[in-house]
């Protein structure tokens, strides 16, 4: 017998009057709800939520500030909370390490859950997995969710009152997904249905960016809600959602993802730099190391164009250093498991310092 499988594909609702569908989306499961949030994400959000929910009819238990990072420590205090349990149903407001955790909560409390993302930073307001965090910040884990958010509100207005900078850092890690999916499965293996639609739906991550970024960038930073922002928005927070519900683990990382976890042994790294700025950074590297010259010379200047990081100068990093940790690390990663072929530290190295003297 064929083993069982399911896919929770993405609902979502975008525009600056997508919460107008709370009503629709969220009375099936009851009247009493309880939100959830992050604290700049309250400043910036709770102007549009309240009222929302309100014209919707809905009950509203608590508003509840889930902390500041996604860990064991805020879930406990989340689950325990008693306006929590009572609630029919969760609204998680909030940036990624919000929402993932309101997820957890949730899906520890047998709760229905909806999402509104405070950033387009990443596709954590559709998927199915949290990524926890020790309370140090360091890396803990990620479990495997029940299901996904029943439906996700995006209304770019409250990612606007954020800065640029997380857009611009959130279009680098959405084009790491189709570059490390695709790279995954290049060897030509054969796929089953969930990995073949969600590798194709992965073209979604990158090409139209080769348009819209730039446009979008700009009209976020002067307040205009654009088609090429929407789009955007789209391709941040939906289309690498898509993927990582759709495919096999083999296929949901690569080269950019592991070398981001290999360069997090530099302290400043996280500092200084978003989670997409440095995936960014790898995703060239994928790119120079695979020689794919058609998707490496437009990823290089889009790059450039918005502000993402195209050599070691711009991580803080010399050329001389050898990185001998950091590639060590990288190798060791979960996400080069699965490779098309051997990916070794010399590969890595030759490709690093080719980009250094690349000029698209
Ligand atoms: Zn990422």
């Amino acid at each position: 017998m064929a083993e069982i499988k399911s896919i929770y594909l993405p609902r979502f609702t975008i525009g600056e009057d997508a919460f107008d569908l709370f009503q629709s989306e969220m009375e099936k499961y009851g009247k009493n709800i309880v939100v959830i949030h992050g604290e700049k994400a309250w400043n910036a959000s709770g102007k549009y939520v309240l009222p929302a929910i309100e014209k919707a009819g809905l009950n509203l238990l608590d508003t509840v500030l889930y902390g500041h990072e996604a860990t064991y420590e805020n879930l406990d205090k989340i689950t325990a909370n008693e306006n929590v349990q009572k609630a029919d149903m969760i609204l998680g407001v909030g940036g990624g390490k919000c929402l993932d955790t309101v997820k957890l909560a949730a899906d520890k409390l047998g709760k229905p859950v909806f999402t509104v993302p405070s950033i387009a930073s990443n596709c954590a307001p559709v998927t199915k997995i949290s990524i926890m965090y020790h309370a140090d910040g360091s890396f803990c884990d990620i479990p495997v969710l029940k299901q996904a958010p029943i439906h996700c509100f995006i209304n770019p207005r409250i990612i606007m009152a954020a800065p640029d900078r997380f857009l611009i850092a959130g279009i680098g890690d959405a084009m790491a997904k189709h570059v490390e999916s695709s790279w995954s499965a290049k060897a030509g293996e054969k796929l089953d249905y969930g990995s073949e639609f969600g590798i194709t739906a992965g073209r979604m991550c990158f090409y139209p960016f080769l348009n819209d970024a730039e446009p979008a960038v700009e009209d976020f930073k002067k307040g205009i809600v654009s088609e090429a922002l929407e789009n955007s928005l789209l391709n941040v927070i939906v289309s690498p959602g898509i993927v990582s519900v759709s495919v096999h683990p083999y296929y949901n990382g690569g080269i950019a993802h592991s070398l981001f976890y290999g360069l997090t042994s530099r302290s400043h790294i996280e500092k200084n730099h978003l989670h997409g700025e440095v995936v960014s950074y790898g995703t060239l590297v994928s790119l120079m190391a695979d020689q794919d010259y058609d998707k490496l010379k437009p990823t290089w200047e889009l790059n450039k164009a918005i502000g993402l990081p195209t050599c070691l100068a711009d991580l803080e990093l010399e050329k001389e250093d050898p990185l001998e940790d950091v590639l060590k690390l990288t190798l060791a990663n979960q996400e080069l498991v699965h490779t098309p072929y051997p990916v070794d530290a010399k590969l890595l190295r030759e490709a690093i310092l080719k980009l250094e003297d690349y000029r698209g």
